[in-house]
């Protein structure tokens, strides 16, 4: 078990973090950058270091920092949450060459599914269905090239094999503009990714993103928590969650769960996972599997009654899962908003103070969010500054739990995107279920 756990991230997250920690009995350590130190994981930690400027490259990304905060305090693992250095392989390494745990998969398997190549490769080797593509890098064969994307079918997407956060990608309508895409991209890839390698796709047209949350022990063992839908996106963010997915087929729910599980106990994975799929015409497509705690979580653990968070911990101790798979029972329907300290129409960052918090409560209301009044949010990071999870027994039932908690929410002082998620679950269409991608952007645009 362990003793002592530096969490390395702020906001929600950390605080979600510390409070597993705390359930466990297990002490924390805070880090935090100049800006941060009124954060409230930094007020309830145990312990709490500063660790450099507000600038996220001289504090939350820097290693060495962290890694002496670590030894500092004496802590013995680290929990990266999401973003930041959550799926930087090099800092896994670092911490376990340190003589300290990472809490999260081995440095190996972050480097197998950060490049997206190789992630395909593994997820084919245990039959998850993936997108008709190049299975393999483009080389500099235009003519093999040409022939693969007709055979494909155009559209194509170009992908870069290390691209991430809707980087790196573009899409091809036609034969003669292929070469010249790939070739910019490739060069854009290298720049931005020091890794010019690209990947051709089909480019599905009207798909929806579905998830599916996994869980091991790194011995083998792996649990399936069901899936969640997360096509409400702008700019490819996510905006509003869902678990389970609405209107999938039992028997393709439960086909596409088996092979997830089959590729993650092939690969011994350690920790909390998620592939992300890519969903059509009742087909799952893999397209990239993320080795972290996921933003939206929360769904899941409200339909499985799992707490994340803790099997991530014990794993990291050495533990068993708490779970067999026969303990896992799905239970209603659980929805996220996530509130992020921005113009809820032009979308543009709104930090400041807040005069007043009121989150809302009752029965299947759950808020995870770091606010406080009187606390400034801080212009430097990303703009989520609350989620709102709410759960009944029905997905209808549990669309109007969170419209009543959104009515009731209050945050005073800055702008938040309340009022577009208010707009959301009263939209007839998100309403009725199944949205693809694209719904959300459209929607905003009319
Ligand atoms: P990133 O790592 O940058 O998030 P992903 O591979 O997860 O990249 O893709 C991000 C988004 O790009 C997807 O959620 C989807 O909207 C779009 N996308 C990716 N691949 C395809 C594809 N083959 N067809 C259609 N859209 C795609």
């Amino acid at each position: 078990m362990l003793e002592k756990v530096l969490i390395a991230n702020r906001g929600e997250i950390a605080l979600r973090v510390l409070r597993s920690c705390k359930e466990l009995g297990i002490k924390t350590v805070a880090v935090h950058s100049t800006a941060d130190r009124d954060l409230m994981h930094v007020r309830l930690s145990d312990e709490s270091v500063c660790i450099g400027p507000p600038s996220p490259a001289d504090s939350y990304l820097n290693t060495p920092a962290i890694i002496s905060a670590m030894e500092l305090t004496d802590a013995d693992a680290v929990h990266p949450g999401y973003g930041f250095l959550s799926e930087n392989a090099d800092f896994a390494e670092q911490v376990e060459n340190s003589g300290f745990t990472f809490i999260g998969p081995t440095a190996e398997t972050i480097r197998l599914m950060g490049d997206k190549v190789s992630a395909i490769e593994v997820m084919r080797g245990a039959n998850v269905p993936t997108v008709p593509g190049s299975n393999g890098p483009i080389d500099n064969n235009s003519e093999r090239t040409l022939s693969l994307a007709k055979e494909i079918g155009y559209p194509v997407i170009i992908k870069a094999t290390a691209g991430g956060g809707g980087r790196g990608m573009r899409v091809v309508h036609n034969e003669a503009a292929l070469l010249k895409a790939i070739f910019v991209t490739q060069t854009e890839a290298k720049s931005f990714f020091g890794n010019g390698v690209v990947y051709l796709e089909k480019f599905l047209e009207n798909p929806r993103h579905v998830e599916i949350q996994v869980i091991g022990d790194g011995k083998g063992n792996a649990l399936y928590l069901g899936d969640r839908d997360c096509s409400l996106q702008r700019r490819h963010q996510k905006v509003l969650e869902e678990a389970p997915a609405p209107g999938i087929p039992d028997k393709v729910r439960a086909k596409v769960a088996q092979t997830c599980i089959q590729a993650c106990k092939n690969m011994n994975y350690r920790g909390a996972g998620t592939l992300e799929f890519l969903y059509e015409d009742e087909a799952f497509y893999f397209i990239e599997m993320n080795t972290r705690v996921q933003v939206e979580h929360p769904v899941t653990e409200m339909i499985t009654g799992v707490d994340i968070v803790k099997e991530q911990l014990l794993i990291a101790g050495g533990g068993p899962l708490s779970y067999a798979q026969e303990d896992i029972h799905f239970r209603g329907h659980a929805f996220e908003c996530r509130i992020n300290a921005e113009d809820p129409v032009t979308f543009m960052p709104s930090p400041g103070k807040i005069k007043m918090f009121h989150p809302p409560g009752g029965n299947g209301v759950r808020v995870d969010s770091h606010l406080y009044s009187g606390y400034s949010v801080p212009p430097h990071y990303d703009s989520l500054i609350a989620k709102l999870i709410c759960h009944a027994n029905t997905r209808e039932a549990a669309l109007k739990r969170t419209q009543v908690a959104l009515d009731e929410m209050l945050i005073d002082g800055i702008r938040c995107n309340i009022p577009l998620h208010q707009n959301l679950m009263r939209d007839a269409e998100f309403q009725k279920g199944c949205v693809n991608i694209h719904y959300l952007e459209k929607k905003l645009e009319s």
